[in-house]
């Protein structure tokens, strides 16, 4: 078998004496994508957060392509290939599109994205290079949001609700675009909220409901009071 792009081992993460996330493990192989749901609080944005090196893990391990990235500063894990597209989205907002989408490509990454490549994408995003990034509506700032990750040229790709705050009708867009994004191969996970959604677009999931693993398997493999059963803890 080839080595899973991230394998997570028994890990666990504490916000002083409250645990986060308890135990978990799981992997996402080359062009892999893992959905992982689970309600308020389950610990998903904690468990990205430690994939990226900004909570520290108190137990376990997390690898990329093999190698232990868990005892890495945030910094290298990027430099190594983990890219986040994080909740809310977060742009510089005092900077255009243009920059935002340059401050991805820091990480020094060669790979196939570049700004051209984002633009062919995302064409509305070079129309609107020179806009102050946060002047665009929500869908089009979560596109400078996910293209500055893949400016980064990532191995892994971190989604955090891409949905948040959008019109239902922008959500089908962005997602229909996952695949030409995804395309090369890389690895990626995906938090989301709307389940049905996120089985469609993953190929395996992780539900976790507080702190734990409560669910895993193939998108599609359970049904629908299963997965709730899983989702809720009833
Ligand atoms: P959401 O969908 O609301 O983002 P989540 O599944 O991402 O939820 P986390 O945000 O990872 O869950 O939260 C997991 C647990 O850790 C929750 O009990 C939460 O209250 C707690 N927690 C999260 N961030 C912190 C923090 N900075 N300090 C203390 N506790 C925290």
């Amino acid at each position: 078998m080839t080595e899973p792009v991230l394998a997570i081992r028994d890990l666990n993460v504490s916000y002083g004496s409250a645990q986060a996330v308890q135990d978990v493990s799981l992997t996402v192989g080359r062009g892999e994508v893992l959905a992982l749901i689970g309600a308020n609080g389950a610990g998903k944005s904690t468990l990205f957060k430690a994939v990226c090196g900004m909570v520290r893990a108190r137990g376990g391990t997390i690898s990329l392509n093999g190698s232990r990235i868990d005892t890495l500063p945030a910094s290298r894990i990027v430099t190594r290939g983990v890219a986040m597209v994080p909740e809310g989205r977060r742009l510089f907002r005092s900077l255009s599109v243009e920059e935002n989408l340059i401050i991805g490509a820091q990480a020094g990454r060669p790979g196939p994205w570049s700004l051209e490549r984002v633009y062919q994408v995302f064409p509305v995003l070079e129309q609107r290079r020179r806009q102050p990034a946060t002047s665009l509506s929500g869908g089009q700032q979560q596109m400078v949001a996910i293209g500055r990750a893949l400016m980064s040229n990532p191995e892994l790709l971190l989604m955090d609700e891409l949905s948040l705050g959008l019109a239902p009708v922008i959500i089908k867009d962005i997602y229909a675009l996952l695949p030409s994004i995804l395309g090369d191969g890389l690895a990626a996970v995906i938090v989301e909220q709307d389940i049905g959604r996120a089985m469609k677009a993953s190929h395996r999931f992780v539900c976790m409901l507080e702190g734990k693993v409560s669910l895993t398997g193939h998108s599609g493999e359970f049904s629908r009071e299963q997965i709730s059963a899983a989702y809720f803890g009833n």
